[in-house]
């Protein structure tokens, strides 16, 4: 029972310095805001701001130059994208081309990478080793299944001995005591 008062009381003094802590905390805030609005008070009061990016961001209609400064690329690229095709679709008004807002909105949704489970980069990609070899399209190791040859009578005598050649992938796999091959996998494992 004591040692619970203990432990109440060094709570509420724990308590207690927070709140104090807090408090304090939110004196200093005062003193600073005030220090701003003090500040402010004594500054001339602004120039009308010139057009800003927001504003600019409520235009319908985009330029090339436009279009380049959003992405942040140069306005060859955006011509280049044009070229390909790969840009979002042009507006013409006379000679002069111009990217509607929504058309840029729609060509971003388009350009949406949704990351796919199990993602493979590398998946169907050419390897340099062999000519038409790609990476599995499964990381798993495919399964390997003995060859069908296991356990059947061999084909014939082999050179080797205890070895005989196997009728299915024409191996030498070992020859069990009664005559009939070990298993084993087909060549090329
Ligand atoms: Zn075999």
């Amino acid at each position: 029972v004591r040692s619970e008062d203990r432990q109440r009381k060094h709570d509420e003094l724990w308590q207690k310095e927070v709140v104090d802590g807090m408090a304090r905390m939110l004196d200093v805030l005062h003193d600073i805001s005030d220090g701003i609005q003090k500040l402010s008070a004594a500054s001339p009061p602004a120039p009308p701001a010139p057009p800003t990016a927001n504003e600019e961001s409520q235009k319908r209609l985009l330029s090339v130059t436009d279009l380049a400064a959003l992405l942040g690329v140069t306005p060859e690229v955006v011509r280049g994208l044009r070229a390909s095709g790969n840009g979002p679709p042009v507006t013409k008004v006379g000679r002069r081309i111009f990217f509607q807002r929504k058309d840029i909105e729609v060509w971003f949704e388009k350009n949406r990478e949704v990351p796919v489970e199990n993602f493979q980069p590398w998946r169907g990609t050419y390897l340099p080793g062999r000519i038409g070899s790609t990476v599995p399209s499964s990381s798993k190791p495919a399964e390997r299944k003995y060859c069908s040859g296991s356990n059947t009578e061999p084909m014939a005598a082999s050179p080797y001995s205890g070895r005989a050649v196997c009728r299915v992938c024409k191996d030498h796999p070992i020859v069990n005591r009664d005559g009939r091959l070990r298993k084993h996998y087909p060549r090329g494992w």
